[in-house]
């Protein structure tokens, strides 16, 4: 399973940062990266709860 991120909806609030620091991250400039290729079977329910807490919905699993 993969993070998708639409960056035209993205305003860098680090909102998926602070539930998931270990998959996101924010850098000087305000941009995000997603951290991992893959998230892990046991790091699911964080994504999850990223995709869903994500104030601009520009998160999808797939
Ligand atoms: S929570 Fe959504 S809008 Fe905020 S940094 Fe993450 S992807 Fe961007």
């Amino acid at each position: 399973m993969k993070i998708i991120v639409d960056f035209d909806r993205c305003e860098a609030n680090g909102v998926c940062v602070g539930i998931a620091p270990d998959m996101f991250e924010l850098d000087d400039n305000d941009q995000l990266t997603v951290t991992v290729a893959e998230v892990d079977a046991d790091r699911v329910p964080d994504a999850e709860e990223a995709v869903a807490q994500c104030p601009k919905a520009a998160l999808r699993l797939a």
